[in-house]
């Protein structure tokens, strides 16, 4: 299966009820040409709308921050855990995680990245859950990164906040501009 064939089984998913309040589905856009993928937790109204990821506030302040590192977003693949909207952007069910589960997994499997950036809690536990390791706070793992294997693929996994957690106490900018810029610079040195 390409990219493009999974993008368009997930537009049209019906495996759990977020289907049914859901304008577009959001499958994730960009290139894997910097070996890192973004994954976020779910769509939001703005993303919901356009069916396209991080499009919102909190999207443009990830484009930002990445063009402030001269980093092209389009350069890079961007998702989220869940790939319909949860209404009022609650969290994501349990129940709703998992049934998205596989679209994720499938779409590490076809980019293969070198590392995946994880954006808040939800992105954080599922990621590192599929490695075995819990986590409880987002601010345990925040800045770091843990090695692994998803979906066959050798990667690394790396944690800070969502950017909407930024928007809501700016506070944490400072550390999620660090991260991003460690996340990339690293990833680049190390890889290309
Ligand atoms: S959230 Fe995922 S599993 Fe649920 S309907 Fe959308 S694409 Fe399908």
């Amino acid at each position: 299966m390409t990219l493009e064939e999974l993008h368009e089984v997930i537009k049209n998913c019906t495996r759990c009820p977020l289907h049914k309040t859901r304008r577009n589905a959001v499958p994730g856009e960009g290139d894997i040409k910097l070996g890192i993928m973004i994954v976020g937790e779910a769509p939001g109204a703005s993303e919901d709308e356009v069916g396209r990821p991080f499009v919102g506030a909190a999207g443009q302040l990830l484009t930002k921050t990445l063009a402030e590192l001269g980093i092209q977003r389009g350069d890079v693949y961007i998702t989220n855990v869940v790939k319909c909207r949860p209404p009022g952007n609650r969290p994501p069910a349990r129940e709703e995680a998992a049934a998205c589960l596989p679209y994720l997994l499938k779409q590490i499997s076809i980019l293969k990245p070198k590392r995946v950036v994880a954006l808040g809690a939800v992105s954080a536990k599922t990621l590192l859950g599929l490695v075995g390791k819990e986590v409880e706070k987002v601010g345990d793992v925040r800045g770091r990164c843990y090695p692994g294997k998803i979906a066959g693929v050798q990667l690394e996994i790396c944690v800070t906040y969502h950017p909407a957690a930024v928007l809501r106490n700016p506070r944490l900018g400072e550390d999620f501009r660090r991260d991003i810029a460690t996340f990339f610079k690293g990833g680049l040195d190390r890889y290309f």
